[in-house]
């Protein structure tokens, strides 16, 4: 089989997105009948701050991003996870899905050092990552080929599709509130000066972390009040 593409990577696109940090406070001042819009620029940052540290999580709610994704179909299931988001994904019902295949690259840190609960992944042995390329491609090709021939035979895709592996690519959009956001950003990354440590698996985390440069760029002031809170969502 010559037409299966290999990715070692996700993608991860900023479709849309509502609101911007002074949103947020306008929300927030609600409750005092006021807009917060003459506040100087510290001023505004140190409320951010302070309804990011006492968790009044809701005025962050009404920011919301869209993100355009791509991502391996193991990955997809992580993410489904997070139930406080709005997700449309491509169907294997409706269209024939594409021959394109998550392998890792040999950087992705491959062995699993102690037990569930605390543990570390460490780079693997050249001969660790050989047998997991080979294994991957070779099912990969052999799946793909399976369900090419029961299409042709006539088999509906949707029942095709249960030949193919989890590494196979699936996209669609995502959209978050930005409290929602926070937590998961808390949960799927490892960054330093996170209150809680986050443990996720490292294609998941290579996807919140592009999804954290977006909310960082549109949301200057909640993004400094997360990290100054040590990454806890309100
Ligand atoms: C390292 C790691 C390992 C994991 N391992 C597994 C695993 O082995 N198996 C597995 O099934 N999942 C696993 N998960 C997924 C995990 O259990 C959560 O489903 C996922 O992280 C989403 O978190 P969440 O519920 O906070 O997010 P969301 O579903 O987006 O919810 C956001 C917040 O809304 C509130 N909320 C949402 N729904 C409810 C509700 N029904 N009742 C009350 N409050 C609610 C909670 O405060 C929640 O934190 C893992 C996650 C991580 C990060």
């Amino acid at each position: 089989v010559s037409d299966l593409t290999f990715r070692s990577d996700i993608t991860l696109q900023l479709d849309d997105w509502m609101g911007d940090d002074a949103k947020v406070i306008r929300m927030a001042k609600a409750s005092i009948k006021k807009t917060g819009g003459d506040m100087e620029e510290a001023a505004r940052m140190g409320f951010i701050n302070f309804l990011m540290r006492e968790r009044h999580g809701v005025p962050f709610e009404h920011c919301a991003i869209t993100f355009y994704f791509e991502v391996p179909i193991f990955v997809m299931r992580q993410l489904a996870k997070h139930r406080i988001s709005s997700i449309s994904e491509a169907s294997g019902r409706y269209v024939e899905l594409e021959p394109v295949f998550y392998l890792a690259n040999s950087q992705r840190p491959m062995v699993q050092i102690g037990k569930a609960g605390a543990y570390q992944f460490e780079r693997g042995t050249y001969q660790q990552f050989q047998g997991y390329r080979f294994a991957t491609e070779a099912t990969s090709k052999r799946a793909w080929a399976y369900y090419r021939d029961l299409l042709d035979e006539g088999v509906a895709r949707e029942l095709a599709r249960s030949v193919l592996p989890v590494n196979v690519y699936t996209s669609g959009y995502i959209t978050v509130n930005l409290r929602s956001l926070m937590n998961l950003l808390s949960l799927r990354t490892a960054e330093e000066g996170a209150v809680i440590q986050g443990h996720p698996q490292y294609e998941i985390e290579l996807l919140a972390q592009e999804m954290e440069r977006v909310f960082a760029c549109r949301f200057p002031l909640v993004h400094t009040a997360f990290l100054r809170n040590g990454r806890v969502a309100p």
